[in-house]
């Protein structure tokens, strides 16, 4: 195999995370770069001392200067080369294909699958792609027409309208990008229930579906049946309607986003559930909480399932107090006896930090906390072992007096 014309040399002693799979190479680790790569272009990753280390694809204008796609010298990124990776991602989601109870998951989750960059969504017969990486970008016809010939959707959403492709110095899109349009009422199943999602203004790529084992997790008949629940950050309703389905008493919902609860409760009524004693209230969750406090009203469960709070190293101090103020406030409106299902999916705050956050909030509000279950991320969004990065949603369901 040819050696490619141009290769990223790292810095004496910087080998050791790209020898040991971390697929990030970062600027401070490069010494110098030889020929003239361009953006997006194939590079090779070697040694200070030009003993070949791993192939990537290479940014200029990002912090993560490559990102790497395999580490074997006689490895060609070619076509084949990606839609094998592709077959291999869809391959370890062979039982949930099987599943018809479940019609929406992960099917590509970026570096965890070997394609740093690249998420895809199945939405039953749509496919919504993000394109996080200029890597990526570059090579979308490409993959959109593999991800066409592999899985034989009806349509390919785009869904690259998100911040971090700024750092990659990308503008944000969305549109269709093979096929035809998604229904605006376009209904997937998961675990059995029926929900309505709004594959191009949802958020992320429509659904939180890296959820779907937890609502299992937190909503059974025997937490919920006759309950009264505060699902607080409901979006469209994906804890709300497992706990309908569970036999719950009264929900309260609460979201800023008015639109998502619309969905939230019409995905209620559509799953087949008659509940006219739920609430849907718009707002921000912290001033909710804390008039509940005021008002000494009580739950038998609360759920926190609150957006990303940490988005950089710099961010998670202010994030911490954040979770702590949350988490605290919710104590407070549980009977004794009650369920705390807390979530984080803040990669940064790791999954030890958060349990001390929640420890913080529990000696604070003078409750004895706990812990029935610690809850992760879904398996359609694996966590790949070189890459503790690709784990960031973690949670706790506690038993709270
Ligand atoms: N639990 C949901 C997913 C929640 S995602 C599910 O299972 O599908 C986080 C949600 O928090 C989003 O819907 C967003 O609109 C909402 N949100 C963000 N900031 C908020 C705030 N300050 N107060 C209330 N809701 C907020």
């Amino acid at each position: 195999m040819d050696k490619l014309a141009a290769s990223l040399v790292l810095k004496k002693g910087r080998e050791k995370p790209v020898v040991n799979r971390h697929p990030w190479i970062f600027s401070g680790a490069i010494e110098r770069v030889e020929g003239r790569p361009e953006p997006g272009d194939l590079v090779d990753v070697v040694g200070k001392d030009g003993r070949f280390l791993a192939r990537a694809y290479y940014n200029p204008h990002s912090q993560i200067r490559g990102r790497i796609l395999a580490w074997d010298a006689d490895e060609t990124i070619d076509e084949t080369f990606w839609r094998q990776k592709i077959e291999r991602a869809i391959t370890g989601r062979a039982a949930l294909a099987l599943e018809p109870a479940t019609t929406a998951y992960r099917l590509i989750n970026a570096e965890a699958d070997g394609l740093p960059g690249l998420v895809v969504d199945k939405y039953g017969d749509f496919l919504v792609i993000q394109c996080l990486t200029l890597g990526i970008d570059r090579r979308k016809e490409m993959l959109v027409g593999l991800l066409a010939d592999s899985l034989n959707p009806a349509g390919i959403i785009e869904r690259s309208d998100v911040s971090v492709r700024a750092q990659e110095g990308l503008p944000e899109f969305k549109g269709l990008v093979w096929g035809e349009p998604p229904p605006s009422d376009w209904i997937v199943r998961e675990n059995g229930r029926q929900f309505g999602v709004d594959l191009l203004g949802g958020h992320k790529t429509g659904l939180y579906l890296d959820q779907r084992e937890n609502r299992t997790a937190v909503c059974r008949p025997h937490f919920v049946a006759g309950k009264e629940i505060l699902n607080v950050f409901a979006y469209t309703g994906g804890f709300a309607l497992y706990a309908a389905a569970s036999g719950a008493g009264p929900i309260v919902n609460i979201d800023s986003s008015m639109a998502a609860l619309t969905l939230a409760e019409k995905n209620v009524i559509g799953d087949g559930w008659e509940r006219p004693l739920d609430e849907y209230i718009a707002g921000d969750a912290f001033e909710v909480l804390r008039y509940y406090r005021d008002e000494d009203r009580k739950f038998d469960m609360v759920i926190l399932d609150p957006p990303k709070f940490a988005h950089s190293q710099r961010g998670v101090e202010r994030a911490a107090r954040g979770y702590k103020d949350l988490n605290w406030l919710a104590l407070r409106l549980l009977r004794p006896g009650g369920l705390l299902a807390t979530f984080s999916c803040s990669g940064r705050v790791s999954a030890d930090l958060f349990q001390k956050i929640v420890f913080g909030a529990a000696v604070d509000a003078g409750r004895d906390v706990q812990i029935i279950q610690h809850l992760r991320q879904a398996p359609d969004h694996p966590i790949l072992l070189t890459f503790p990065e690709s784990a960031y949603l973690k949670g706790l369901l506690c038993r709270v007096w």
